[in-house]
Protein backbone atom coordinates (compact mmCIF):
# COMPACT_ATOMS: atom_id res chain seq x y z
CA UNK A 1 0.00 0.00 0.00
CA UNK A 2 0.79 3.61 -0.88
CA UNK A 3 2.64 5.18 1.92
CA UNK A 4 3.58 8.58 3.31
CA UNK A 5 7.24 9.15 3.73
CA UNK A 6 8.22 12.73 5.01
CA UNK A 7 12.42 12.75 3.92
CA UNK A 8 14.32 15.88 6.09
CA UNK A 9 17.38 17.40 4.42
CA UNK A 10 17.95 17.40 0.51
CA UNK A 11 21.94 16.19 0.55
CA UNK A 12 22.97 12.97 -1.24
CA UNK A 13 21.96 10.63 1.00
CA UNK A 14 18.25 12.19 1.67
CA UNK A 15 17.84 12.94 -2.55
CA UNK A 16 19.14 8.79 -3.02
CA UNK A 17 16.79 8.00 -0.28
CA UNK A 18 13.92 9.83 -1.56
CA UNK A 19 14.85 8.08 -4.90
CA UNK A 20 14.74 4.66 -3.74
CA UNK A 21 11.11 4.93 -1.73
CA UNK A 22 9.53 6.83 -4.72
CA UNK A 23 10.38 4.03 -6.89
CA UNK A 24 8.68 1.31 -4.81
CA UNK A 25 5.45 3.66 -5.09
CA UNK A 26 5.32 6.00 -2.18
CA UNK A 27 4.58 9.49 -1.72
CA UNK A 28 7.53 11.01 -0.77
CA UNK A 29 7.87 14.50 0.00
CA UNK A 30 11.76 16.26 0.99
CA UNK A 31 11.88 19.10 3.60
CA UNK A 32 14.96 21.35 3.28
CA UNK A 33 15.68 24.19 5.33
CA UNK A 34 17.53 25.77 2.77
CA UNK A 35 16.80 27.28 0.14
CA UNK A 36 18.76 25.32 -2.54
CA UNK A 37 18.87 21.91 -2.40
CA UNK A 38 21.92 19.48 -1.98
CA UNK A 39 23.17 19.78 1.87
CA UNK A 40 27.09 20.37 1.89
CA UNK A 41 27.27 20.11 -1.64
CA UNK A 42 25.33 23.00 -2.78
CA UNK A 43 26.72 25.69 -5.38
CA UNK A 44 27.91 29.49 -4.62
CA UNK A 45 27.83 32.01 -7.55
CA UNK A 46 29.41 35.29 -7.47
CA UNK A 47 30.23 37.60 -10.46
CA UNK A 48 30.39 34.85 -13.33
CA UNK A 49 32.59 32.34 -10.62
CA UNK A 50 31.02 29.15 -9.51
CA UNK A 51 31.84 27.05 -6.96
CA UNK A 52 31.24 23.84 -5.18
CA UNK A 53 31.06 24.55 -1.67
CA UNK A 54 31.54 21.06 -0.30
CA UNK A 55 32.67 18.42 -1.87
CA UNK A 56 34.95 18.30 -4.95
CA UNK A 57 36.93 15.29 -5.75
CA UNK A 58 34.85 12.45 -7.52
CA UNK A 59 35.81 9.27 -6.34
CA UNK A 60 34.71 5.66 -7.01
CA UNK A 61 32.90 6.33 -10.25
CA UNK A 62 31.20 2.95 -9.98
CA UNK A 63 29.44 3.73 -6.90
CA UNK A 64 27.30 6.68 -8.63
CA UNK A 65 27.26 4.56 -12.15
CA UNK A 66 25.30 1.97 -9.86
CA UNK A 67 22.87 4.39 -8.19
CA UNK A 68 22.11 5.41 -11.58
CA UNK A 69 22.00 1.61 -13.04
CA UNK A 70 19.58 1.00 -10.11
CA UNK A 71 16.67 2.94 -11.79
CA UNK A 72 17.54 2.31 -15.20
CA UNK A 73 19.79 5.29 -16.20
CA UNK A 74 23.01 6.27 -16.62
CA UNK A 75 25.39 9.03 -15.32
CA UNK A 76 25.45 10.30 -18.49
CA UNK A 77 21.89 11.06 -18.88
CA UNK A 78 22.51 13.47 -16.53
CA UNK A 79 26.29 14.48 -16.13
CA UNK A 80 29.16 14.17 -18.17
CA UNK A 81 32.47 13.04 -16.62
CA UNK A 82 36.02 13.42 -17.88
CA UNK A 83 38.85 11.79 -16.21
CA UNK A 84 41.74 14.23 -15.07
CA UNK A 85 45.62 13.70 -15.51
CA UNK A 86 47.39 14.54 -13.88
CA UNK A 87 44.39 13.34 -11.23
CA UNK A 88 46.12 15.57 -8.50
CA UNK A 89 49.55 17.54 -7.55
CA UNK A 90 51.04 17.44 -4.42
CA UNK A 91 53.44 20.21 -3.08
CA UNK A 92 56.30 19.40 -0.84
CA UNK A 93 58.32 22.53 -1.01
CA UNK A 94 58.87 25.07 -3.55
CA UNK A 95 58.79 23.89 -7.03
CA UNK A 96 58.98 20.59 -5.30
CA UNK A 97 55.72 18.78 -6.38
CA UNK A 98 54.80 15.10 -7.64
CA UNK A 99 52.00 14.84 -9.86
CA UNK A 100 49.88 11.78 -9.73
CA UNK A 101 49.07 10.49 -13.19
CA UNK A 102 46.20 9.07 -14.19
CA UNK A 103 47.76 6.09 -16.13
CA UNK A 104 48.62 3.37 -13.30
CA UNK A 105 51.59 2.47 -15.70
CA UNK A 106 53.10 6.26 -14.81
CA UNK A 107 52.39 6.09 -10.89
CA UNK A 108 54.37 2.86 -10.98
CA UNK A 109 57.17 4.31 -12.95
CA UNK A 110 57.18 7.58 -10.34
CA UNK A 111 57.86 5.21 -7.38
CA UNK A 112 60.05 3.80 -8.99
CA UNK A 113 61.96 6.93 -9.76
CA UNK A 114 61.03 8.52 -5.86
CA UNK A 115 62.03 4.72 -4.18
CA UNK A 116 64.02 1.85 -5.69
CA UNK A 117 61.81 -1.59 -5.70
CA UNK A 118 58.61 0.88 -4.47
CA UNK A 119 56.73 -0.24 -8.06
CA UNK A 120 56.92 -4.11 -6.52
CA UNK A 121 55.66 -2.90 -3.34
CA UNK A 122 52.77 -0.72 -4.52
CA UNK A 123 51.86 -3.40 -7.00
CA UNK A 124 51.33 -5.80 -4.07
CA UNK A 125 49.38 -3.22 -2.00
CA UNK A 126 47.07 -2.50 -4.83
CA UNK A 127 46.35 -5.94 -5.47
CA UNK A 128 45.20 -6.54 -1.70
CA UNK A 129 43.67 -2.82 -1.97
CA UNK A 130 41.92 -3.81 -5.11
CA UNK A 131 40.47 -7.10 -3.51
CA UNK A 132 39.40 -5.08 -0.36
CA UNK A 133 37.49 -2.51 -2.63
CA UNK A 134 35.70 -5.62 -4.38
CA UNK A 135 34.70 -6.74 -1.07
CA UNK A 136 33.95 -3.82 0.63
CA UNK A 137 32.41 -1.24 -1.56
CA UNK A 138 30.56 -3.56 -3.84
CA UNK A 139 29.44 -5.90 -0.85
CA UNK A 140 30.03 -5.05 3.14
CA UNK A 141 29.35 -1.50 2.66
CA UNK A 142 25.55 -1.79 1.78
CA UNK A 143 24.92 -4.20 4.84
CA UNK A 144 22.74 -1.96 7.32
CA UNK A 145 25.29 -1.87 10.24
CA UNK A 146 22.97 -3.82 12.46
CA UNK A 147 24.50 -7.06 13.68
CA UNK A 148 28.43 -7.85 13.70
CA UNK A 149 27.59 -10.81 11.80
CA UNK A 150 27.30 -8.70 8.52
CA UNK A 151 30.91 -8.33 8.35
CA UNK A 152 30.88 -12.14 8.80
CA UNK A 153 30.93 -14.52 5.09
CA UNK A 154 33.31 -16.90 2.84
CA UNK A 155 34.75 -13.92 1.23
CA UNK A 156 35.31 -11.77 4.14
CA UNK A 157 36.78 -13.75 6.97
CA UNK A 158 40.06 -14.16 5.26
CA UNK A 159 39.97 -10.34 5.59
CA UNK A 160 38.36 -9.10 9.09
CA UNK A 161 42.12 -9.08 10.68
CA UNK A 162 42.89 -6.21 8.76
CA UNK A 163 40.11 -4.55 10.94
CA UNK A 164 42.70 -4.91 14.09
CA UNK A 165 45.72 -2.93 12.33
CA UNK A 166 46.11 0.30 10.91
CA UNK A 167 46.92 1.64 7.74
CA UNK A 168 50.14 3.88 8.80
CA UNK A 169 51.77 0.95 10.11
CA UNK A 170 50.90 -0.91 6.95
CA UNK A 171 52.01 1.42 4.48
CA UNK A 172 55.17 2.35 6.94
CA UNK A 173 55.63 -1.52 6.65
CA UNK A 174 56.45 -1.19 3.03
CA UNK A 175 57.43 2.14 1.94
CA UNK A 176 60.19 4.16 3.57
CA UNK A 177 60.23 7.42 1.18
CA UNK A 178 58.37 10.56 3.42
CA UNK A 179 57.09 11.76 0.04
CA UNK A 180 55.16 7.88 -0.67
CA UNK A 181 53.91 7.75 2.55
CA UNK A 182 51.99 11.17 2.70
CA UNK A 183 50.63 10.14 -0.62
CA UNK A 184 49.53 6.50 -0.14
CA UNK A 185 48.05 7.78 3.73
CA UNK A 186 46.15 10.66 2.06
CA UNK A 187 43.10 8.79 0.65
CA UNK A 188 42.62 8.26 4.31
CA UNK A 189 42.17 11.94 5.09
CA UNK A 190 38.57 11.29 3.21
CA UNK A 191 37.50 8.49 6.07
CA UNK A 192 37.91 11.42 8.61
CA UNK A 193 40.64 9.96 11.14
CA UNK A 194 44.30 9.79 11.15
CA UNK A 195 45.94 7.00 9.24
CA UNK A 196 47.07 5.30 12.55
CA UNK A 197 43.64 5.18 13.80
CA UNK A 198 42.19 3.68 10.47
CA UNK A 199 41.93 0.10 10.27
CA UNK A 200 44.15 -1.10 7.23
CA UNK A 201 41.01 -2.60 5.39
CA UNK A 202 39.95 0.63 4.68
CA UNK A 203 43.22 0.45 2.21
CA UNK A 204 40.59 0.52 -1.09
CA UNK A 205 40.22 4.15 -0.56
CA UNK A 206 44.26 3.78 -2.85
CA UNK A 207 43.14 1.19 -4.90
CA UNK A 208 39.84 4.09 -5.42
CA UNK A 209 42.69 6.61 -5.89
CA UNK A 210 45.27 5.06 -7.95
CA UNK A 211 43.12 2.36 -9.54
CA UNK A 212 39.73 4.25 -10.98
CA UNK A 213 41.10 7.57 -11.09
CA UNK A 214 39.66 11.12 -10.16
CA UNK A 215 37.00 12.32 -12.42
CA UNK A 216 35.39 15.75 -13.01
CA UNK A 217 31.36 16.18 -13.49
CA UNK A 218 31.72 19.04 -16.65
CA UNK A 219 30.01 22.07 -14.31
CA UNK A 220 30.92 20.55 -10.97
CA UNK A 221 29.85 18.14 -8.26
CA UNK A 222 26.12 19.77 -8.00
CA UNK A 223 25.52 18.50 -12.07
CA UNK A 224 25.37 15.31 -9.70
CA UNK A 225 22.75 16.63 -7.18
CA UNK A 226 20.87 18.19 -10.44
CA UNK A 227 21.02 15.30 -11.88
CA UNK A 228 19.50 13.23 -8.71
CA UNK A 229 16.65 16.27 -8.23
CA UNK A 230 15.48 15.47 -11.76
CA UNK A 231 15.90 11.88 -11.15
CA UNK A 232 13.60 12.30 -7.94
CA UNK A 233 11.02 14.40 -10.12
CA UNK A 234 10.69 12.04 -12.56
CA UNK A 235 9.73 9.05 -9.94
CA UNK A 236 7.23 11.62 -8.15
CA UNK A 237 9.32 12.59 -5.24
CA UNK A 238 8.18 16.71 -4.30
CA UNK A 239 10.54 19.17 -2.82
CA UNK A 240 9.78 21.76 0.18
CA UNK A 241 12.91 24.17 0.13
CA UNK A 242 13.04 26.95 3.44
CA UNK A 243 11.50 23.88 4.96
CA UNK A 244 12.92 23.86 8.47
CA UNK A 245 11.83 21.35 10.36
CA UNK A 246 11.54 22.27 14.17
CA UNK A 247 10.35 19.25 15.88
CA UNK A 248 9.47 15.24 15.48
CA UNK A 249 6.18 14.97 17.16
CA UNK A 250 6.04 11.20 18.86
CA UNK A 251 3.08 9.90 20.52
CA UNK A 252 3.00 5.82 21.15
CA UNK A 253 6.48 5.72 20.21
CA UNK A 254 5.59 6.72 16.63
CA UNK A 255 6.30 10.03 15.14
CA UNK A 256 2.81 11.23 13.64
CA UNK A 257 4.16 14.28 12.32
CA UNK A 258 6.74 17.32 11.57
CA UNK A 259 6.17 21.34 12.27
CA UNK A 260 7.66 23.15 9.26
CA UNK A 261 7.62 26.59 9.31
CA UNK A 262 5.01 26.63 12.16
CA UNK A 263 2.55 23.78 10.09
CA UNK A 264 2.12 20.03 11.39
CA UNK A 265 2.73 18.05 8.77
CA UNK A 266 2.17 14.05 8.89
CA UNK A 267 3.10 11.01 7.40
CA UNK A 268 3.25 7.40 8.15
CA UNK A 269 7.47 6.89 7.83
CA UNK A 270 9.74 9.64 8.61
CA UNK A 271 13.61 9.37 7.67
CA UNK A 272 15.89 12.30 8.32
CA UNK A 273 18.96 12.71 6.53
CA UNK A 274 20.07 16.16 8.90
CA UNK A 275 22.58 15.51 10.84
CA UNK A 276 21.87 12.61 13.29
CA UNK A 277 22.18 14.67 16.77
CA UNK A 278 20.51 17.48 15.23
CA UNK A 279 17.57 15.10 14.40
CA UNK A 280 17.61 13.50 18.15
CA UNK A 281 17.07 17.20 19.75
CA UNK A 282 14.18 17.35 17.40
CA UNK A 283 12.86 14.81 19.58
CA UNK A 284 11.57 15.01 23.45
CA UNK A 285 14.22 13.94 25.18
CA UNK A 286 12.77 10.33 26.42
CA UNK A 287 12.66 9.14 22.37
CA UNK A 288 16.35 10.52 21.86
CA UNK A 289 18.63 6.80 21.71
CA UNK A 290 21.88 8.74 22.36
CA UNK A 291 22.96 11.35 25.37
CA UNK A 292 25.00 14.14 24.52
CA UNK A 293 27.83 12.20 26.27
CA UNK A 294 27.70 9.61 23.70
CA UNK A 295 28.16 12.39 20.70
CA UNK A 296 30.89 14.04 23.44
CA UNK A 297 33.29 10.91 23.33
CA UNK A 298 32.81 10.13 19.32
CA UNK A 299 35.42 10.94 16.91
CA UNK A 300 34.54 13.40 14.71
CA UNK A 301 36.15 13.79 11.27
CA UNK A 302 37.54 17.54 10.88
CA UNK A 303 35.36 20.37 10.23
CA UNK A 304 37.02 23.18 7.64
CA UNK A 305 37.94 26.74 7.22
CA UNK A 306 37.38 27.44 3.54
CA UNK A 307 37.78 30.31 0.95
CA UNK A 308 36.14 30.59 -2.31
CA UNK A 309 38.22 33.13 -4.02
CA UNK A 310 37.97 34.41 -7.74
CA UNK A 311 41.46 35.82 -8.95
CA UNK A 312 41.46 38.61 -11.47
CA UNK A 313 44.35 36.31 -13.68
CA UNK A 314 45.13 32.70 -14.33
CA UNK A 315 47.23 30.99 -11.84
CA UNK A 316 50.22 28.99 -12.93
CA UNK A 317 52.36 26.08 -11.54
CA UNK A 318 49.30 24.04 -10.20
CA UNK A 319 46.73 21.68 -11.12
CA UNK A 320 43.19 21.35 -10.66
CA UNK A 321 43.38 19.40 -7.45
CA UNK A 322 46.38 20.38 -5.30
CA UNK A 323 47.70 19.62 -2.17
CA UNK A 324 49.93 21.54 -0.18
CA UNK A 325 51.83 18.91 1.95
CA UNK A 326 54.93 21.34 2.81
CA UNK A 327 54.00 21.02 6.58
CA UNK A 328 53.88 17.77 8.58
CA UNK A 329 50.94 15.95 8.51
CA UNK A 330 50.85 14.85 12.18
CA UNK A 331 51.65 17.80 13.99
CA UNK A 332 48.84 19.51 12.62
CA UNK A 333 46.52 16.37 12.72
CA UNK A 334 47.11 17.00 16.55
CA UNK A 335 45.54 20.45 16.62
CA UNK A 336 42.53 18.43 14.82
CA UNK A 337 42.02 14.91 17.11
CA UNK A 338 44.31 15.42 20.48
CA UNK A 339 44.25 19.40 21.67
CA UNK A 340 41.34 20.46 19.20
CA UNK A 341 42.95 24.24 18.74
CA UNK A 342 43.78 26.32 15.58
CA UNK A 343 46.67 24.68 13.81
CA UNK A 344 49.91 26.28 14.01
CA UNK A 345 51.38 25.32 10.64
CA UNK A 346 48.53 23.63 8.62
CA UNK A 347 48.38 21.61 5.85
CA UNK A 348 46.18 22.81 2.70
CA UNK A 349 44.04 21.83 -0.13
CA UNK A 350 43.13 23.80 -3.51
CA UNK A 351 41.14 23.37 -6.28
CA UNK A 352 41.10 25.26 -9.29
CA UNK A 353 38.50 23.97 -11.12
CA UNK A 354 38.70 26.64 -14.12
CA UNK A 355 42.00 25.15 -15.27
CA UNK A 356 40.11 22.27 -16.53
CA UNK A 357 36.17 23.87 -16.76
CA UNK A 358 35.28 26.83 -18.45
CA UNK A 359 32.03 27.09 -16.64
CA UNK A 360 33.66 27.95 -13.28
CA UNK A 361 35.30 31.24 -14.13
CA UNK A 362 34.89 34.09 -16.87
CA UNK A 363 37.96 34.12 -19.74
CA UNK A 364 41.67 34.49 -18.30
CA UNK A 365 40.34 34.36 -14.42
CA UNK A 366 40.88 31.71 -12.18
CA UNK A 367 38.42 30.06 -9.46
CA UNK A 368 39.71 28.67 -6.04
CA UNK A 369 38.51 27.05 -3.52
CA UNK A 370 40.75 26.70 -0.45
CA UNK A 371 40.74 23.80 2.24
CA UNK A 372 42.05 23.39 5.66
CA UNK A 373 40.69 20.72 8.18
CA UNK A 374 40.70 21.76 11.17
CA UNK A 375 39.00 20.49 14.77
CA UNK A 376 35.14 20.45 15.36
CA UNK A 377 33.99 22.63 18.02
CA UNK A 378 36.77 25.20 18.17
CA UNK A 379 35.94 28.97 18.52
CA UNK A 380 35.68 30.87 14.96
CA UNK A 381 35.88 34.42 14.40
CA UNK A 382 36.88 36.44 11.94
CA UNK A 383 40.05 37.47 13.04
CA UNK A 384 40.75 33.23 12.31
CA UNK A 385 39.47 33.26 9.11
CA UNK A 386 41.80 36.65 8.26
CA UNK A 387 44.99 35.46 9.37
CA UNK A 388 44.76 31.99 7.82
CA UNK A 389 43.59 33.15 4.44
CA UNK A 390 46.63 35.47 4.51
CA UNK A 391 49.27 32.77 5.55
CA UNK A 392 47.64 30.34 2.58
CA UNK A 393 48.33 33.54 -0.04
CA UNK A 394 51.57 33.76 2.05
CA UNK A 395 52.34 30.25 1.29
CA UNK A 396 50.51 29.69 -2.23
CA UNK A 397 52.83 32.62 -3.90
CA UNK A 398 55.90 31.33 -2.29
CA UNK A 399 55.47 27.66 -3.20
CA UNK A 400 54.74 28.65 -6.41
CA UNK A 401 56.41 31.13 -7.40
CA UNK A 402 54.47 33.64 -8.30
CA UNK A 403 52.32 37.27 -7.33
CA UNK A 404 48.82 36.43 -6.45
CA UNK A 405 47.39 38.68 -3.62
CA UNK A 406 46.83 41.44 -5.83
CA UNK A 407 44.36 39.63 -7.94
CA UNK A 408 42.30 39.20 -5.52
CA UNK A 409 38.95 39.55 -6.53
CA UNK A 410 36.68 38.46 -3.70
CA UNK A 411 36.64 35.94 -0.79
CA UNK A 412 34.11 34.17 0.56
CA UNK A 413 35.18 32.21 3.60
CA UNK A 414 32.83 29.42 5.19
CA UNK A 415 33.51 27.49 8.74
CA UNK A 416 32.47 26.23 11.82
CA UNK A 417 29.87 28.96 12.50
CA UNK A 418 28.76 28.58 9.17
CA UNK A 419 28.55 24.78 9.19
CA UNK A 420 25.99 25.23 12.24
CA UNK A 421 24.30 27.73 11.15
CA UNK A 422 23.20 26.03 7.35
CA UNK A 423 23.07 22.37 8.30
CA UNK A 424 22.64 22.27 12.02
CA UNK A 425 25.85 20.52 12.37
CA UNK A 426 27.15 19.13 15.65
CA UNK A 427 29.90 21.38 16.70
CA UNK A 428 30.59 22.49 13.02
CA UNK A 429 31.51 18.87 11.76
CA UNK A 430 32.10 19.08 7.62
CA UNK A 431 31.91 15.18 6.81
CA UNK A 432 30.05 13.70 9.92
CA UNK A 433 31.61 10.92 11.94
CA UNK A 434 35.26 9.50 10.89
CA UNK A 435 35.60 5.69 10.07
CA UNK A 436 37.84 4.31 13.04
CA UNK A 437 37.39 0.68 13.95
CA UNK A 438 35.12 1.64 17.16
CA UNK A 439 33.02 3.88 14.74
CA UNK A 440 32.37 1.07 11.90
CA UNK A 441 29.56 -1.01 10.74
CA UNK A 442 27.33 -1.55 12.94
CA UNK A 443 29.09 0.47 16.14
CA UNK A 444 28.12 3.54 13.77
CA UNK A 445 24.72 5.49 15.24
CA UNK A 446 21.74 3.14 13.54
CA UNK A 447 19.77 3.67 10.60
CA UNK A 448 16.56 2.51 12.32
CA UNK A 449 15.76 4.17 15.70
CA UNK A 450 14.96 1.85 18.61
CA UNK A 451 12.88 4.45 20.29
CA UNK A 452 10.21 5.91 17.51
CA UNK A 453 9.29 3.02 15.42
CA UNK A 454 8.66 4.33 12.27
CA UNK A 455 11.88 7.14 12.29
CA UNK A 456 14.74 6.11 10.31
CA UNK A 457 18.12 7.74 9.27
CA UNK A 458 20.67 8.67 7.06
CA UNK A 459 23.92 10.17 5.95
CA UNK A 460 27.20 11.09 7.12
CA UNK A 461 27.01 9.65 10.73
CA UNK A 462 25.27 6.62 10.14
CA UNK A 463 26.16 3.32 7.90
CA UNK A 464 28.50 3.70 5.94
CA UNK A 465 30.56 7.19 6.80
CA UNK A 466 31.56 10.11 5.46
CA UNK A 467 32.07 11.28 1.34
CA UNK A 468 29.65 11.43 -1.36
CA UNK A 469 30.02 7.71 -2.44
CA UNK A 470 28.94 6.50 1.39
CA UNK A 471 26.07 8.87 1.06
CA UNK A 472 24.60 7.63 -2.38
CA UNK A 473 24.95 4.10 -0.33
CA UNK A 474 23.33 5.28 3.05
CA UNK A 475 20.67 6.34 1.13
CA UNK A 476 20.08 3.25 -0.71
CA UNK A 477 20.36 1.30 2.66
CA UNK A 478 17.87 3.80 4.55
CA UNK A 479 15.55 2.72 1.96
CA UNK A 480 15.71 -0.82 1.93
CA UNK A 481 15.39 -0.56 5.75
CA UNK A 482 12.27 0.93 5.03
CA UNK A 483 10.85 -0.84 2.38
CA UNK A 484 11.47 -4.11 4.54
CA UNK A 485 9.85 -2.64 7.55
CA UNK A 486 6.20 -2.15 5.30
CA UNK A 487 6.53 -5.22 3.89
CA UNK A 488 6.62 -6.87 7.52
C1 LIG B 1 34.02 21.14 2.56
C2 LIG B 1 33.69 19.72 2.26
C3 LIG B 1 34.45 19.04 1.32
C4 LIG B 1 34.12 17.72 1.01
N1 LIG B 1 34.84 17.08 0.03
C5 LIG B 1 34.43 15.87 -0.40
C6 LIG B 1 34.96 15.32 -1.61
O1 LIG B 1 35.77 15.97 -2.26
N2 LIG B 1 34.50 14.11 -2.03
C7 LIG B 1 33.56 13.40 -1.32
O2 LIG B 1 33.17 12.30 -1.75
N3 LIG B 1 33.03 13.92 -0.18
C8 LIG B 1 33.41 15.14 0.27
N4 LIG B 1 32.81 15.72 1.35
C9 LIG B 1 31.83 14.95 2.13
C10 LIG B 1 30.46 14.91 1.47
O3 LIG B 1 30.16 16.14 0.89
C11 LIG B 1 29.41 14.59 2.52
O4 LIG B 1 29.78 13.39 3.19
C12 LIG B 1 28.02 14.41 1.95
O5 LIG B 1 27.71 15.43 1.02
C13 LIG B 1 27.03 14.40 3.10
O6 LIG B 1 25.74 14.20 2.63
P1 LIG B 1 24.57 13.97 3.68
O7 LIG B 1 23.35 13.66 2.89
O8 LIG B 1 24.99 12.99 4.71
O9 LIG B 1 24.41 15.35 4.51
P2 LIG B 1 24.21 16.86 4.12
O10 LIG B 1 24.75 17.17 2.79
O11 LIG B 1 24.73 17.66 5.25
O12 LIG B 1 22.62 17.03 4.07
C14 LIG B 1 21.86 17.27 5.22
C15 LIG B 1 20.76 18.25 4.85
O13 LIG B 1 19.83 18.38 5.92
C16 LIG B 1 19.41 19.73 5.99
N5 LIG B 1 18.85 20.01 7.32
C17 LIG B 1 19.50 20.07 8.51
N6 LIG B 1 18.63 20.33 9.51
C18 LIG B 1 17.40 20.43 8.94
C19 LIG B 1 16.10 20.69 9.45
N7 LIG B 1 15.88 20.87 10.75
N8 LIG B 1 15.06 20.75 8.57
C20 LIG B 1 15.26 20.55 7.24
N9 LIG B 1 16.47 20.29 6.70
C21 LIG B 1 17.54 20.23 7.55
C22 LIG B 1 20.69 20.49 5.70
O14 LIG B 1 20.41 21.83 5.32
C23 LIG B 1 21.27 19.66 4.56
O15 LIG B 1 20.79 20.09 3.32
C24 LIG B 1 33.06 17.05 1.68
C25 LIG B 1 32.31 17.74 2.62
C26 LIG B 1 32.61 19.07 2.90
C27 LIG B 1 31.76 19.81 3.89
Amino acid sequence: MKKTINVLGSGFSSLAAACYLAKAGHKVTVFEKNEQIGGRARQYKKDGFLFDMGPTWYWMPDVFERFFNDFGRKTSDYYHLEKLNPAYEVFFNVGDTIKISSSIDEIYSLFEKEEKGSSIQLKKFLELAKSNYEVAVKDLVYRPGVSPLELISPKTITKLNQLFFDIRKQVQKKFSNPRLIKILEFPVLFLGAKPGNTPSMYNFMNWADFGLGTWHPKGGMFEIIKGMESLAEELGVRFCTQSNVESINVSNNRAKSIEVNGEEIGADIFLSGADYHHTEQLLKPEYRQYSESYWNKRTFAPSSLLFYVGFNKKIKNVSHHTLFFDEEFDSHAEYIYDTPSWPKDPLFYASFPSITDKAFAPENKEAATFLIPIAVGIEDTEAHRNKYFNLIMKRLEKLTKQKLKDDVLFVKSYCINDFIEDYNSYKGNAYGLANTLTQTAFLRPRIKSKKVKNLFFTGQLTVPGPGVPPALISGKIAAESILKQLRS
